[in-house]
């Protein structure tokens, strides 16, 4: 047993000593050696071990400290009321866990109450002194209760008020928040230190910690920083202008302060539940700067003093719902190319898999050339790899330090002849991009069949990519109108297809010749026409030989269609290779001609917008459904827009639904109005 005692205290002391290193470099040095999630799980595991065996708790323990001792090159700043730490949820179950607990404390108070939701800025703690509304110190958090002061780069931060507007603040008050750095920012800052030589930051968070730290203003001032506040402390006795944490968020954006979007109110913990799904799942992927969770506050301050705070450390009105890393860091493997159906030559990484958020990530997009070289990323590189919501992963760039200087690995060089068929590549209008100029590359032709195949263009199943790969390999088929002449004995021929199967297939092929113009035209694969603008027009012309006498004007002429969409069909048309495939496919019995839709029904006149994943239809049904009860689906969300139907993980087309006031509904309310 004391064996066992004394075994558990030597991992408490290695868990510390790991801890307070890793703190040092983080907050001091603002260079960490061990990532953000390793860090928890080693704080999580002396917390436990503390809390099953309380003797092996000590004074300096850091589960009982918040941050890291001032800098001592800095001059110290008291904070008015301590600067603390948030405790940590990793999940629904242990948000509720903390709801419990608060509730035996507080009573029913703390339901009756509500949340207010905010995100969870990545960057570093800041306190800022406001006397009778006019700046005259901030600092850093330090050790919660002594910060550095750090005014002279805190003020050529710009949206710091200097003043604050308005008059309803207390006489001498901290405003607090949250400086950081935007991704966009960050990269073009490292993309001079590159050009310029110097070494890259690891992460926003530490440029922006380092960035503040500086002796020099006027390096600060040349660091893109950004400021959000989310609370207010002023001296023991006198009150916070506001009863809410929402209210004070509103008191804070009318002193100027800019407020981090996306916070919210809610009444209770499945609201909270939902909100962070939606945070966590969309919107940060959406961000231009790094969040590494959501904090949760009860609403009502009057509260907050009853609950109390843990060890000194972790306030109980609030905690942070910490959400899975969405960067990591890997090997890149390598640097490929793939050609688009238009041409371009596309870059991507392969990786080591690593896992992201919950999946596994082996490929990241590398967009264009230039990026490649802006970021000089190298194979053999450790790389930061950030996969957000459904984004494809993306490579942040290559991990400082990692790189052995004595043997660097060699600098990309890109192709300079198409994968595909050999044909040297071009320059196009879009800077860094390359471009296959063969019309017959094979590489272009599969990716144009693949699309043409798709779901929501001739949908046809069974073509695969890797089947369609095999018939232009066995130059079976050039063009999607090859596609109609093939008969199942030649497809039985190829490798690995049954008798049954081939037969399937070309009775896919073949009933796909009743698509409309609609699907054909967005199948056609023309630059910028998507499924909707392919609908507006097909609509609107009825059949292809009507649409390929229209001039752009014409077709500019149809509402929702703007220049790029336009321009992009009048040119294609204008290609006699494009007028032969049209030509081919008709003469092999595809529609060209597209069904009028109904003059009445429930949604006549009704211009509608579809937004996220619906939860029982699919959005060609939602689409169809639309259109047979005479409404009409639109692209974009505008004031004419009637009103947008919201699915699931639905996008900025959300937002701007609210900020123009358009009427949200769901899937079922929209099958209620059409039964009417
Ligand atoms: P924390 O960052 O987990 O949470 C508290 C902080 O959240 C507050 O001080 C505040 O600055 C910030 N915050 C952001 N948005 C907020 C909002 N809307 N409302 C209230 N607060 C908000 O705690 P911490 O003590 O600052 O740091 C601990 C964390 O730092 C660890 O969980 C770890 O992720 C990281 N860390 C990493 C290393 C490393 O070596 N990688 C070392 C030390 C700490």
């Amino acid at each position: 047993m004391a064996d066992d005692l004394a075994a558990l205290a030597a991992r408490a002391g290695t868990l510390r000593e790991q801890l307070e290193r890793a703190a040092y470099e983080y907050y001091v040095l603002d260079r960490p050696s061990i990532s953000d999630a390793e860090y928890d799980r080693l704080f999580h595991e002396l917390r436990r071990l503390e809390e099953e065996h309380p003797t092996l708790r000590t004074a300096d323990s850091p589960t009982l400290r918040v941050g890291a001792e001032p800098a001592t090159h800095l001059v110290k700043h008291t904070h008015l009321v301590p600067m603390l730490s948030l405790a940590n949820a990793f999940d629904e179950a242990e948000l509720a866990e903390w709801e419990e607990r608060i509730v035996r404390l507080a009573g029913d108070d703390v339901r009756r109450s509500g949340y207010t939701c905010e995100l969870k800025i990545d960057g570093a703690a800041i306190s800022l002194s406001y006397r009778e509304g006019v700046l005259v110190e901030g600092a850093t958090r330090g050790n919660g209760t002594i910060g550095e002061s750090v005014t002279a780069n805190l003020r050529t931060i710009h949206d710091i008020p200097l003043r604050l507007r308005g008059s309803d603040h207390a006489f001498m008050m901290e405003v607090r928040g949250e400086v950081y750095m935007p991704f966009s920012g960050f990269e073009r800052m490292n993309e001079e230190r590159i050009a310029a030589g110097e070494p890259v930051f690891a992460n926003p968070r530490n440029a922006a910690a380092g960035a503040l730290r500086q002796l020099d203003p006027a390096i600060t001032a040349g660091r893109p920083l950004r400021f959000f506040g989310y609370a207010v402390a002023v001296p023991d006795g006198e009150d916070v202008p506001a009863t809410t944490q929402h209210e004070l968020l509103e008191l804070l954006a009318s002193w100027g302060i800019p407020v981090a979007p996306h916070h919210c109110r809610c009444a209770t913990l499945d609201d909270v539940h939902r909100w962070a799904h939606d945070v966590e799942h969309r919107v940060r992927g959406t961000l231009d700067f790094a969040i590494d969770g959501a904090v949760v506050k009860v609403d009502a301050l009057g509260l907050w003093p009853d609950l109390g705070v843990v060890g000194g450390r972790e306030p109980r009105y609030a905690i942070a719902r910490k959400f899975a890393p969405d960067i990591a860091e890997t090997r890149l493997l390598a640097i490929e190319v793939n050609v688009g159906r238009t041409g371009t030559i596309n870059p991507y990484a392969v990786l080591q898999p690593v896992e992201i958020g919950g999946a596994q990530v082996k490929l990241a997009t590398l967009h264009n050339f230039d990026l490649v070289a802006r970021k000089d990323l190298r194979v053999g590189d450790i790389v930061q790899v950030k996969r957000a919501g459904e984004v494809i992963p993306q490579i942040i760039g290559p991990v400082p330090d990692q790189r052995d200087p004595s043997e660097p690995p060699a600098p990309f060089v890109p192709p300079t002849h198409c994968p595909a068929c050999g044909t040297a590549l071009v320059t196009g209008n879009e800077q860094g991009m390359l471009y296959c100029p063969n019309f017959e590359c094979p590489g272009r032709r599969l990716e144009g069949l693949v699309h043409f195949a798709s779901r929501g263009a001739m949908d046809i199943r069974g073509l695969s990519y890797a089947r369609l790969r095999q018939l232009v390999d066995a130059d079976l088929v050039r063009d999607a109108a090859d596609l109609y002449d093939l008969t199942a004995q030649q497809l039985a021929d190829l490798e690995r297809l049954a008798e049954k199967s081939a037969d399937a297939l070309v009775a896919a092929i073949d009933a796909s010749r009743a698509q409309p113009l609609s699907r054909l035209l967005f199948a056609l694969g023309v630059e910028h026409v998507g499924e909707i603008a392919a609908r507006q027009i097909a609509r609107h012309f009825g059949s292809m030989d009507a649409l390929a006498a229209a001039s752009a004007d014409d077709i500019l002429a149809i509402h929702g269609i703007g220049d790029t969409i336009a321009n992009s069909l009048a040119s294609w048309f204008s290609n006699p290779n494009a007028r032969r495939l049209v030509r081919r496919l008709a003469e092999r019995g595809v529609t060209m001609t597209e069904p009028q839709a109904s003059s009445g029904g429930a949604l006549k006149g009704l211009s509608i917008v579809i937004t996220g994943t619906l939860p029982t239809l699919s959005r060609e049904q939602a689409i169809a459904l639309v259109e047979a009860n005479g409404g009409r689906v639109t692209s974009g969300v505008s004031k004419k827009t009637s009103f947008v139907v919201v699915g699931a993980d639905a996008g900025s087309k959300l937002d701007k639904a609210r900020t123009l006031g358009v009427e949200t509904i769901d899937e079922a309310e929209l099958l209620r109005r059409v039964a009417e």
